[in-house]
């Protein structure tokens, strides 16, 4: 929904002023959760902030709130609405905040993925969706013994799924698939990206794959390259890299040390006094990071954003968390009960795993 004129001619003191009166008067009835890559314009008004797991574990203990109101992109907003009770209401200031590497795998492609996959080793795969993915992609992975996953807890789910076959699809990331599989010791000529366009993917020797990763990326994430490492440490010879796994494996193998958001924030608040540390993941948390660590070099790797969590923002907030306070709460998100069943599977599984 566009923004009323009336909100887009406030200015931000105001729009601030009512976003705490709106909050004040709403109590415990509302809670506010803010991903770590939210503007510090936006992330000062969040209850709670975290990352996928941390917030998705929020949207499941959110018990006294009626109304979630999500600060994040979409598929959170999701994820939120199937973990909450039917009686919550989940709202995200504004529905068209996407994410590109959800869109870059469509149900329907992964389904044809897995029935090829299937002919070739029946009943020996597991389905792994990232959590950033769209609600249908993680119902099809519950109702086919799969799980979600996130970036917190990838190794252990994907050890959950070696456990239980012989062979995993893991989608939509191909770089944290490819990352977790590496880590864990799989050899790379056993770890295959699959292209949906391509008979097997485009993988002609797909009978040697254990580890299939769809092939799809973070856009923010792959912006890191070997070249910006290579310049920092030119710079600041004594400098730690740490990363985020949506980064590329050849950037990952150079840094000194890669991890969720949250790995990245505990890494860069425990670093001892003087350390000079360059991070690969949103700029936005980078630059909250050096301002939180005064006593500490904290710089971005290179200068990454992400468009699709920048469509939130205080003035679209302030319009959810007052369409709240009139009772006509805005931009909801919910899923359908044919969706929402097999997608709590998968998550509840993760919950339960992790
Ligand atoms: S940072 Fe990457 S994965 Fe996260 S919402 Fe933006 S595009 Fe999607």
């Amino acid at each position: 929904m566009v923004l009323p004129e009336i909100y887009k001619r406030l200015s931000e003191s105001e729009v601030a002023a009512r976003i705490w009166a709106a909050k004040e008067k709403l109590g415990k009835e509302m809670v506010i959760l803010g991903h770590h890559y939210m503007s510090d314009a936006v992330i000062q008004f969040a209850d709670y902030r975290g990352d996928s797991l941390e917030l998705s574990r929020r949207a499941a203990q959110a018990s006294e709130a009626r109304y979630i109101v999500f600060c994040g992109v979409h598929f959170m907003a999701e994820t939120a609405s199937i973990l909450s009770r039917s009686d919550q209401i989940v709202v995200i200031p504004d529905v068209r905040a996407g994410c590109i590497m959800a869109d870059m795998a469509e149900t329907d492609e992964v389904e044809r993925a897995w029935a090829d996959l299937d002919a070739l080793w029946p009943g020996d795969v597991t389905p792994i969706t990232y959590v950033n993915s769209v609600a249908s992609l993680k119902a099809f992975c519950g109702a086919h013994g799969g799980i979600a996953c996130t970036s917190s807890n990838a190794a252990k789910i994907c050890r959950w799924a070696l456990e239980r076959t012989g062979h995993v699809l893991f989608v939509p990331d191909q770089n944290l698939g490819a990352n977790t599989a590496l880590a864990m010791g799989i050899p790379a000529d056993e770890i295959m990206i699959w292209n949906p366009s391509r008979p097997y993917g485009g993988n002609p020797n797909i009978e040697e794959a254990r580890f299939i990763v769809w092939r799809g990326f973070c856009n923010v994430h792959v912006q890191f390259a070997i070249e910006h490492v290579i310049a920092v440490r030119a710079r600041y010879p004594d400098i730690q890299i740490v990363v985020h796994p949506e980064c590329t494996p050849d950037v990952v193998a150079l840094a000194d040390a890669n991890g969720s958001t949250s790995y990245i924030v505990r890494y860069v608040r425990e670093a001892p006094a003087g350390a000079k540390i360059a991070v690969g993941t949103e700029a936005n948390l980078v630059y909250r990071l050096a301002k939180e660590c005064p006593d500490k070099t904290v710089i971005p790797l290179a200068d990454s954003y992400c468009v699709s969590m920048e469509r939130i923002n205080p003035w679209n907030l302030l319009r959810s968390v007052e369409s709240i306070l009139a009772g006509e709460p805005v931009e909801q998100v919910s899923v359908p009960s044919e969706i929402r069943e097999p997608a709590k599977i998968a998550l509840e599984r993760m919950l339960g795993a992790s």
